[in-house]
């Protein structure tokens, strides 16, 4: 006789879900409790199913959590029905009483496929094409099906459904950091510090030791990142030296760095971006150690060094710290080998561990196009072991490992923990600092790099998303955010010290605010990727931002003001923390002129003859005027001519007669720049 699977589940005793799995590993085609098995089949089962094989406990996939209700006057297991909805089914042998059961939950990732969804809800593909027909959605088994619908198919079906992103850490393998799989990895360095203090002749320097002292002897390949081997272990260095590529990997998600070697010229002392590398490091929880380079200088004077770097928490262990200095000169190639034994030393008291036992997992350092190789780039493997033929998705491409080669040109066939490598056979060409992790399912990996690009291409997914003045209040009450962690730029070194001061002031027992960075000069790019990668807000202080720093801040998503008075600087912060922050005056350019003649009509007065170059002049607009940059007036239009007339504006393209009051001293190359203020109302709820 023919049987429906639960029908014949509840023969046996067992659930339908065990039932499945039991045709699954007979090789019998079946994926839901409703398909009918012919007679053939059904022999076979009970044939195989004797009470005695169904009493071993079948391993039941991870989403059946569902506790069979018992039914009082027989002794059969009720098959669990976990189409509550649908409707009751005619060969049931006692009336069905309502199952109460706590909604099993599957876990679905954004590629889902129409086809993926029916295997999860082990309901037939064409069930489910029919229900989004019902709904007037046209669709095959596989096309991709909306989130949104998704969980309201799987509601139907009694499922509760958390949907993972593309670029959730929950779609790969878990760090799985089973102490005894754990073994030591080597230490990942970057070299950071003030310009012409010598970084990139550091890692020369110690790039060239490192080559003459391996037995291999192969040719030193650029790839980004190089590791020394030592008697007493490995150190990788990062070849980009300097803050800015560090934290601009951190900004897209990848910290690969475990310390920081920071070099400070022993004729020079610490400098202002010394003091942004320290920042930071700090930012990043980076360990530093110190390396005081061109000691072979006349004017070296590693000392001073020293006590200049004790202000900023870098102590030397021998005035009682805990930092470590090493004297060298890259040029000479003095204390490089003490340099890597205090390297592998600080490397031993982080404990730097991984587990070898796992499908890799790191993170682009440099990628670039070969006119031989296509797209080629170099990961640095964090975790597990890289292979060739493993399938990966770094970013929002994909590809399989079809060659390894290390730093010294030769291939290889496996990658461990803290191996640079570079790798052929990448899809399309990655990003530095993009994320990289192999999968064993190399249609998943594809699926979640198609995923992550149309997202990319909708711009609906904002993986980052950074605190603002705006939103703070909003975020405090909502718990989010214990630390705004904010950046200083300001004019002048007291000016920093007294925002700091007052910022750090203004802390409360729910909010704590700390300046992560403070400096003198304009915002710059290195201050964008910081806030950035840190979710820090900038405070400005009688400090510009260029049009090309404020368009890089708006890509990243970093809150920036400028102000010029500190009191009110504090006060904004500390409205925005109550929720009072009042309407924002933003100034909006509105017309740009330039001078080409001037015509005096007194002797305090001038007619300039202007041509509108950008947007429109207005009469009675408020205007400053440039000259190479500077501005040397501000003030009103008194009137504006065209050909003797007076008019009310001027558009792009066109000429003009400008008068400005009280300023007679306009020359030919000013630059007339019309502004408005306009207020600009903060959204707080
Ligand atoms: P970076 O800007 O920090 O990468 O600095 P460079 O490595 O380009 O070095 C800047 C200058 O300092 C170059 O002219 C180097 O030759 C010189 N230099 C670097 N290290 C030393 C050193 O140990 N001793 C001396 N005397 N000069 C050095």
């Amino acid at each position: 006789m023919k049987k429906k699977v639960f029908t014949l589940a509840k023969e046996i005793g067992i659930t339908s879900k065990e039932l499945l799995v039991k045709l699954n590993e007979l090789n019998i085609p079946a994926k839901s409790h409703m398909v009918v098995l012919d007679e053939k089949t059904v022999e076979l089962v009970l044939s195989k199913l004797t009470p005695a094989s169904t009493s071993k406990k079948t391993k039941s996939p991870k989403i059946e959590k569902i506790t069979p209700v018992p039914v009082k006057e027989k002794a059969v297991k009720t098959p669990i029905n976990r189409q509550l909805h649908e409707k009751p089914i005619a060969e049931k042998q006692e009336p069905q009483k309502p199952i109460i059961v706590a909604r099993p939950k599957i876990k679905i990732n954004e590629t889902l496929t129409i086809m993926q969804l029916a295997d999860k809800l082990n309901v037939k593909a064409i069930d489910l094409i029919k229900k989004l027909l019902s709904r007037g959605i046209m669709a095959t088994i596989n096309h991709r099906i909306d989130t949104k619908m998704a969980e309201l198919i799987a509601n139907e079906y009694g499922y509760d459904m958390e949907i993972i992103s593309v670029y959730s850490e929950a779609l790969f393998e878990e760090d799985n950091l089973v102490e005894e799989k754990l073994v030591h990895r080597a230490p990942v360095v970057t070299i950071m510090g003030h310009v012409d203090h010598g970084k990139t002749s550091l890692l020369d320097a110690i790039r060239n030791t490192n080559v003459i002292s391996t037995e291999s002897g192969g040719i030193t390949q650029h790839i980004g990142a190089y590791k020394v081997k030592l008697p007493k272990g490995e150190v990788v260095f990062l070849d980009t030296p300097g803050h800015a590529a560090f934290t601009a990997m951190r900004a897209r998600g990848a910290q690969v760095t475990d310390i920081v070697v920071l070099v400070v010229a022993a004729d020079d002392g610490v400098m202002p971006q010394t003091i942004e590398a320290i920042d930071h490091a700090n930012a990043a929880k980076v360990s530093i150690v110190v390396a005081i380079n061109k000691i072979d200088t006349p004017g070296a004077n590693p000392d001073k060094v020293k006590q200049e770097l004790a202000k900023y928490s870098l102590v030397p262990e021998e005035w009682g710290g805990k930092t470590i200095f090493a004297n060298v000169s890259a040029k000479k190639g003095t204390g490089l080998e003490n340099l890597l034994e205090l390297l592998l030393l600080e490397a031993e008291m982080l404990e730097l561990k991984a587990n070898p036992d796992r499908p890799a997992k790191g993170a682009i350092v440099e990628a670039r196009l070969d006119k031989g190789r296509g797209p080629v780039a170099t990961v640095l493997v964090q975790n597990g072991t890289l292979k060739l033929g493993d399938s990966f998705v770094a970013g929002i491409v994909s590809g399989k490992v079809r060659a390894l080669i290390t730093d010294k040109g030769e291939r290889i066939k496996i990658a461990g923990p803290s191996t640079p490598v570079e790798i052929i056979g990448f899809s399309e060409l990655p990003q530095a600092g993009d994320t990289f992790h192999v999968l064993r399912d190399d249609h998943l990996a594809r699926e979640i790099s198609l995923r992550r690009q149309e997202l990319q291409k909708e711009t609906k997914i904002k993986h980052v998303s950074h605190i603002t003045l705006e939103d703070l209040y909003k975020e405090i009450q909502k718990g989010e955010i214990k630390d705004l962690k904010i950046i200083i730029k300001a004019d002048v070194q007291g000016s920093v010290e007294a925002l700091v001061d007052s910022m750090e002031r203004l802390s409360t027992e729910t909010v704590k605010l700390t300046v992560i960075h403070g400096g003198v000069g304009h915002i710059n790019e290195s201050d964008i990727m910081l806030a950035s990668a840190s979710n820090a807000i900038i405070i400005g202080f009688h400090v510009e931002i260029s049009t090309e720093i404020s368009d890089l801040a708006k890509k990243e998503e970093v809150d920036f003001s400028i102000y010029q008075i500190i009191y009110e600087a504090v006060n904004n912060v500390k409205l925005a923390m109550e929720g009072l922050l009042a309407p924002k005056l933003v100034e909006v350019i509105t017309g740009k002129a330039e001078v080409r003649q001037i015509f005096k009509t007194s002797k305090t007065a001038a007619i300039s003859g202007s041509y509108v170059s950008e947007g429109k002049i207005t009469r009675g607009n408020i205007i400053r005027v440039l000259r190479s940059g500077e501005i040397v007036h501000k003030g009103k239009i008194d009137s504006l001519r065209r050909f003797k007339e007076d008019v009310k504006e001027v558009t792009t393209g066109y000429e003009c007669g400008i008068q400005i009051t009280d300023f007679p001293n306009m020359q030919s190359g000013d630059i007339i720049e019309a502004y408005e203020i306009q207020k600009v109302l903060q959204k707080l709820k």
